[in-house]
């Protein structure tokens, strides 16, 4: 498994794999099981695996937010090679964003919404980053987690307005045993902030929004709304101490699909 830090290197190593299916991960590191489950299915259906690793300063809001994100590149490189994956394109800032970068996507309504209410610009950064992504890797198929499921809605409506020639793949939330979604916050949680955490996917799991609003009682909510992505989802998020989680559940359970 090789890295490559520049836009040049990585299209040059892609070229001789052109002839199979290529299958992009994007991810900002801190890898888990949720994102070896994006790896995994992009093994089992394409010929190369890319992974991208990019910690996406245009998504943040606040500078302490970006900087508490949580970055191991030598253990999430040897986590991608065990994992299958074939190459890693791993940029620096300047590559994605040199001087004078002035252009950006906003997928207008799905963005500004939900999630968009609270972190205002994070799709707008989201977006932006992965349609250049998609621009250097040039993969047919995406994988993307419904844990950020707001993500993949704004990212399938980016798609589809574009007319980009590829298919979003999304996989399911993995959870830790207690429940909670993985996440690369969830290292900044104590023990007792974990116990209090266990609220959110307690909550969703009533699938009922008034219900999970009397679960989450007392803790500090941003949202717990049924958000009208397909399928429609119950969306939720909270604060606990300095950590910022959300989660969703499915409303109606759809058969996962057959690559195409
Ligand atoms: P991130 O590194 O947080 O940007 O996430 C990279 C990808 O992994 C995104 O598509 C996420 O939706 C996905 N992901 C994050 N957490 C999970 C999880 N618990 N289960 C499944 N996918 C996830």
């Amino acid at each position: 498994m090789n890295t490559y830090r520049t836009i040049e290197d990585v299209r040059a190593a892609l070229e001789p794999r052109r002839h199979g299916t290529i299958g992009l991960v994007p991810t900002m590191g801190a890898l888990h099981a949720g994102h070896l489950s994006l790896i995994a299915a992009a093994r089992a259906e394409c010929s190369t695996v890319v992974m991208s690793l990019f910690v996406n300063p245009a998504q943040f809001g606040a500078a302490p937010d970006l900087d508490a994100y949580p970055r191991d590149e030598a253990e999430d490189l040897a986590v991608a090679a065990e994992a299958g994956v074939d190459l890693v394109f791993a940029p620096t800032v300047e590559e994605m964003y040199p001087l004078g970068f002035q252009t950006w996507v906003d997928v207008a309504e799905l963005g500004s919404i939900l999630e968009g209410e609270y972190r205002p610009g994070h799709f707008r950064g989201v977006a932006t980053v992965c349609l250049k992504l998609f621009a250097i890797v040039r993969p047919d198929r995406v994988y993307f987690g419904q844990k950020d499921a707001q993500q993949v809605a704004v990212l399938r409506r980016m798609i589809t307005d574009l007319a980009l020639d590829l298919e979003l793949r999304d996989l399911p939330t993995v959870r830790d045993a207690d429940g909670l979604a993985l996440s690369s916050r969830n290292g900044r949680l104590s023990a007792a902030e974990r116990e209090r955490a266990l609220a959110l996917p307690r909550a969703l799991a009533t699938r009922d929004p008034e219900r999970a609003r009397e679960l989450l009682d007392g803790l500090e909510v941003d949202y717990v709304q049924v958000a009208p992505f397909d399928p429609p989802v119950l969306a939720a998020a909270i604060h606990v101490g300095s950590t910022r989680l959300i989660d969703n559940v499915p409303l109606i359970h759809i058969e996962p699909q057959e690559a195409s």
